[in-house]
């Protein structure tokens, strides 16, 4: 055997033993990154190259001992030569989907390799009889493959620099220069084959060429072997990443948590003390948020975080530090806010972000927030005292009325007082009798009479003069004082009721306003009973009025003691309709008698047409006309009550012309200051007539 195939054939060996190590560090760098096929399609190239060397060897072997034409030498030749194709074959397709993050569909992908095969086979054939053409052989067999290796090493190259593997990792880099480097060799080959061809003598050094493929063959390897390593630490700190994200940040809107929160302020304070400025905290939640979870459900709700989430990053400026506290409520974080309008204008910034329409489950809501704000270091100096500040000032914001915002004041512990001592004398107001009814009438358009009256209570405070429900209904509700309170109501206006009834209005009916804390009393019903049967009104002329975003409140039994109210005889009115959630559709489940639409629509009918008597106001002033027109939506919800049979009750209609389009409409009832206010029960009684 000449010393020069003995080389020969070492060499394969060694560079197929290196292929194959290079194919099983490309397979475990495909195990790190699951989503890319070009990794396994180069595993599968190498493996290629391994066959394609061996079985070359294999041929040389086979050449040397029975000469080139024996079918056994050609057999291996063939092998090895369709190998080689099939191993370019995969190797630019790996380099096709790394740069264009394609992929071949499978069956072209198929075709491709048979007909790659089948050349590579065919390349091997040529020239096997003829023993003196080594020459040509040479270059049909390892020359035209040489040619199409470095290009396509080129190619990939290429490929692996342009690709997102950021060709910034040195892995991938020195991969990358070492294809090119194997192009070159490649292409050197070719260039030998081809002097061998012309000259009719082989390159004295051509077999050593596989030396430095060898060399070449370690850098690839090497490469490789730190692209891994570079994913390995990657996917590490991805996961790292994760995991603190994890610890600070709610999983639901992706914004920082209460923990994170607290830290940031913490170092905002600290910047703050030695800088000497000052720094805002806004504590808030969404107004009504309960109501729209216990109606659209959970996943609605965790929605409408979201949206809010996304609404308040978008609102950030760099430095502040939005975040979810739980449930509904945020906060913000606000370093350099040196004057109380700055404060103001995020408050609005952040209300006005929040309030903006948005689509839930085909539903358009508008949601409201109130926020309360302290500040550094006027209201506190460390974290946790601003944030319990902000919090009372919260509370002040939605005791206030909701959908505003206010800030904390050192006077707010004693307005907290104060609540107090409303508290217990709203708690005293009962005994005292300081608590009235006030009646205001309801028109039945048909007759144009009287056909009912509305119980609407007020306060006689010893200092503070008549006060109307807004200002302690809420206070009542809070501390519960409401249930007492509005059985106190029920028995008056059934009382007064009884009393006119007597003195001949028979059919007058009286409407009572419930709140929720009522409903969920366990005995309401009975109580309700009693007093019917103590006051001995017919049950027919007692009507309920319950808010909206009661009725749709069907959890905790509501529905069930709706009906039991109904079995009783009297009748159920929903109040301030259209101010709520609930869609007609729904109402259906609902043993509901009547609808009061609520009077912001009222007020805002017929505005398109709005004409110059309307511009001008009582007191001869310019009055704009309201911002939105809800004349359709009067309409429709008139229409589509009169479809559900439910009487229609208009209610704060003050002008003719609303009158006139209720008419119109067909609504059935209607109350306001058109007709009168709402009176005390002696006032109402000489109306009555
Ligand atoms: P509501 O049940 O929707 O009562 C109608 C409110 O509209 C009353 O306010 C009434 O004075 C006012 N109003 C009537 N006509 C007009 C009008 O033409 N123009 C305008 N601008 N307003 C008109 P009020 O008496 O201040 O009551 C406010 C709310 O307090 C009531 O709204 C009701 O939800 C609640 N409320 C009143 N009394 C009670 C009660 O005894 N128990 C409970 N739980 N809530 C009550
Ligand atoms: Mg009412
Ligand atoms: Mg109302």
């Amino acid at each position: 055997m000449p010393y020069s195939n003995t080389v020969l054939y070492a060499t394969s060996l060694t560079q197929a033993g290196g292929a194959l190590l290079t194919a099983a560090v490309l397979h475990g760098l495909s195990r790190y990154h699951a989503s890319t096929d070009y990794l396994r399609h180069w595993t599968r190239s190498w493996l290629a190259l391994a066959v394609h060397l061996l079985y070359g060897a294999g041929a040389s072997v086979l050449a040397d001992a029975y000469g080139p034409a024996h079918p056994a030498a050609i057999a291996f030749a063939a092998v090895a030569a369709a190998a080689g194709y099939v191993q370019i074959g995969w190797l630019l397709l790996g380099a096709y989907e790394l740069t264009t993050g394609g992929t071949v569909a499978r069956h072209s992908g198929q075709r491709i390799f048979i007909a790659l095969a089948l050349i590579g086979a065919a390349t091997s054939v040529p020239f096997v009889w003829d023993p003196a053409a080594d020459g040509e052989r040479f270059v049909f067999r390892v020359g035209i493959r040489a040619a199409t290796v470095g290009t396509s090493f080129f190619a990939a190259a290429y490929g692996i620099w342009h690709s997102h593997v950021r060709a910034h990792e040195l892995g991938p880099r020195l991969v990358s220069a070492a294809f090119v480097a194997y192009a070159v060799e490649q292409l050197h080959l070719f260039a030998l084959g081809a002097i061998t061809l012309g000259t009719g003598r082989p390159v004295s050094y051509a077999d050593y060429v596989g030396m430095v493929d060898f060399l070449i063959q370690f850098a690839i390897g090497l490469g490789l072997v730190i692209w891994l390593l570079e994913a390995e630490r990657q996917v590490a700190a991805t996961a790292a990443a994760q995991v603190e994200r994890l610890a600070y940040h709610d999983v639901l809107t992706g914004l920082p948590n209460r923990q994170l929160f607290l830290d940031r302020l913490r170092l905002a304070i600290a910047h703050a003390r030695r800088a000497g400025t000052k720094l805002a905290i806004f504590y808030f939640d969404l107004d009504r948020f309960k109501t729209i979870n216990d109606s659209l459900g959970h996943r609605a709700g965790d929605r409408l975080l979201q949206i809010v989430g996304e609404r308040l990053t978008n609102l950030l400026r760099a430095e502040d530090t939005v975040a979810r506290l739980g449930g509904d409520e945020f906060t913000l974080l606000s370093p350099f806010v040196e004057h109380v309008e700055d404060a103001v204008a995020i408050a609005r910034r952040v209300r006005e972000a929040v309030k903006a329409p948005l689509t839930l489950e085909g539903r358009e809501l508008f949601v409201t927030t109130s926020l309360g704000i302290s500040f550094y270091p006027d209201d506190g100096d460390d974290a946790e005292m601003l944030l319990k500040h902000a919090d009372v000032a919260l509370y002040r914001a939605k005791a206030a009325g909701r959908d505003t915002f206010e800030l904390y004041t050192a006077s707010m512990n004693a307005q907290a007082l104060e609540q107090l001592v409303l508290e217990s004398s709203l708690r005293r107001a009962l005994e005292n009798g300081e608590l009235v009814m006030h009646y205001q009438p309801i028109i039945s358009l048909d007759s144009g009479r009287i056909s009912g009256v509305e119980a609407l209570l007020r306060w006689h405070h010893p200092e503070l003069g008549l006060l109307g429900p807004d200002n302690f209904i809420f206070l009542a509700e809070v501390t519960g004082l409401i249930v007492p309170i509005g059985e106190w109501v029920l028995r008056d206006a059934c009382t007064q009721l009884r009393r006119w009834q007597l003195a001949g209005r028979r059919d007058l009916r009286t409407a009572v306003n419930l709140s929720v804390r009522q409903l969920q009393q366990s005995n309401f019903v009975n109580r309700v009973a009693r007093v019917i049967d103590e006051t001995g009104i017919a049950p027919q002329c007692l009507e309920l009025e319950i808010t909206e975003s009661i009725a749709m409140h069907t959890a905790d039994g509501t529905l069930e003691t709706l009906r039991d109210l109904k079995r009783l005889g009297v009748r159920i009115s929903v109040d301030d309709f259209g101010t709520g959630y609930s869609s007609l559709s729904a109402l259906r489940l609902f043993p509901v008698d009547a609808l009061k639409i609520d009077r912001s629509f009222v007020r805002d009918v017929l505005v398109r047409d709005y004409s110059v008597r309307d511009a001008l106001g009582e007191d001869g002033g310019v009055r704009a006309p309201p911002a939105v027109d809800n004349t359709a939506i009067a309409t429709a919800v008139i229409a589509l009550a009169h479809s559900l049979n439910l009487d229609v009750v208009a209610e704060g209609v003050e002008t003719d012309r609303q009158l006139d389009f209720l008419r119109e409409r067909q609504c059935d009832a209607w109350q306001g200051y058109l007709y009168s206010r709402p009176l005390p029960a002696d006032a109402m009684e000489r109306i009555l007539g």
